[in-house]
């Protein structure tokens, strides 16, 4: 019996890892550059968690997580996001007490969903959140660091920003009741989850991905026209702050997310270019969270961002670095004892040359052949002849350039020289 990957977890080849690590150093980067400081959280929390923060009636909670009991026969769930967690961990260790916040965390997450092109079991996250911050300027923060995030990656001309108010809760009483009679009208047109969510959370089904239920929504009444004072003033201030900047976005009164938990802002970043997965970038604001979970009342706000949809736009454009800068050859016992020498000597002097050892047995030619394809511009080639003179050859592999024979002890000077060429 074959033994594969299970269905929906992916293998990271060595450039895909590589474009995941440059988004990850890129999107630290940037954080750090807001002040934003790292935090570790588990991957594995309390079912209960979940179902209380997110909602019993979200797609994730219904039919995503992955949960289970440990040998206690306590209920538990791998993270499908990392809000509830993050608020979690912040509120247990008083971190949300009468203080401000702006954490960052990474890893993957895990969602029970049909596999396709940018959606998988086990993905990739950077989650954002700030807590004890009511006003829309930390709002607008989130936006401004997550463009800056997109335009450092390269991949802010294919994104756009669109962002909404779902207002406070009194807003959502009134608009839910008109949302409920008008889709009690269209019933027919809806899906089985969606006529479910007419009498559990009508707003859920804007968040539908079935084209008969998005046409039967056309005609909705919309939250916009129910807001409070004080969320059109919160909305205000917010585009504010994004026209000054600059920043482009549209106004998009359908995003209401897949989570229960927001209230207020919500925004998306979105692209075109991989069709219904579209989605690479989602946040918002929510007050309640903190007080869900037996804190005090906290203003809280965060994004999360998909590094597997990010990296497949960065799939065609992404330049790999070569796999080695200089390639040892040798042949013979002791030359081999002298090219690890000569090895660990260019590592001392050059820390970030990357070194590749011949490790095969293989005659001259075929290791050239490997140092050609390694990308590394420089080989070394040592036999029985450098040896006994205390030499090394070096062969220009990128450059129409005569062979030469150096001492070795000149070998640092003669890299030095070289890379300041480069
Ligand atoms: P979608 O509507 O595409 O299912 P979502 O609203 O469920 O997305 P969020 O919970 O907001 O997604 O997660 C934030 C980001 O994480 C998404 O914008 C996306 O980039 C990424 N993401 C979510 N689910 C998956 C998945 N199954 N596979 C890969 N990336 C995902
Ligand atoms: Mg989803």
């Amino acid at each position: 019996m074959k033994i594969q990957a299970v269905r929906g977890m992916q293998d990271l080849l060595p450039r895909q890892k590589e474009i995941f690590r440059f988004i990850e150093d890129t999107v630290r980067d940037v954080l750090g550059s807001y002040g934003y400081q790292e935090v570790g959280l588990p991957v594995i929390e309390s079912t209960n968690l979940f179902k209380r923060l997110v909602g019993e009636d979200t797609d994730i909670v219904e039919k995503e997580m992955y949960t289970f009991d440990d040998r206690n026969q306590e209920s538990l769930t791998l993270r499908p996001e990392g809000t509830a967690g993050c608020v979690r961990m912040a509120q247990e260790n008083g971190l949300t007490y009468n203080q401000v916040q702006r954490l960052w965390y990474a890893g993957p997450m895990f969602r029970y969903e049909r596999p396709q092109k940018g959606r998988y079991r086990q993905f990739e996250q950077i989650g954002a959140e700030c807590f004890g911050m009511p006003g829309p300027d930390i709002d607008a923060e989130l936006m401004l660091l997550t463009h800056r995030i997109f335009t450092a990656l390269g991949v802010a001309g294919d994104l756009g920003l669109e962002i909404n108010s779902l207002g406070g809760a009194e807003s959502r009483v009134a608009y839910r009741a008109a949302l409920t009679s008008y889709l009690s009208g269209v019933a027919t047109e809806l899906d089985e989850d969606s006529l479910r969510r007419l009498e559990t959370n009508p707003l859920r089904i804007f968040d539908s991905k079935v084209a008969r239920t998005q046409s039967a929504l056309e005609g909705a009444p919309l939250l916009q026209d129910f807001l409070d004072d004080e969320s059109i003033a919160h909305f205000d201030g917010l585009r504010r702050t994004l026209d000054s900047r600059q920043v482009p976005y549209r106004v998009n009164p359908r995003i209401v997310r897949g989570l229960d938990y927001y209230n207020r802002t919500v925004f998306e970043w979105v692209t075109d270019t991989l069709g219904a997965q579209g989605t690479v970038c989602g946040g918002g604001r929510y007050d309640g969270l903190v007080e869900q979970i037996g804190g005090k009342p906290t203003p809280g706000v965060g994004f999360a961002l998909g590094l597997d949809r990010i990296a497949l736009m960065l799939e065609d454009k992404f330049e790999s670095r070569h796999q080695a800068d200089v390639y040892i050859a040798s042949a013979g016992d002791k030359a081999r004892a002298y090219a690890l020498d000569v090895a660990e000597g260019v590592r001392d002097g050059f820390a970030s040359l990357r070194v590749i050892v011949d490790c095969g047995a293989g005659k001259f030619k075929a290791q050239l052949k490997k140092a050609d394809a390694s990308g590394a511009s420089l080989a070394l080639i040592i036999g029985e002849d450098e040896v006994a003179g205390g030499q090394v050859t070096i062969k220009h592999l990128r450059e129409d350039r005569e062979q030469q024979s150096i001492n070795t002890d000149e070998l640092g000077q003669f890299l030095a020289d070289y890379l300041s060429k480069e």
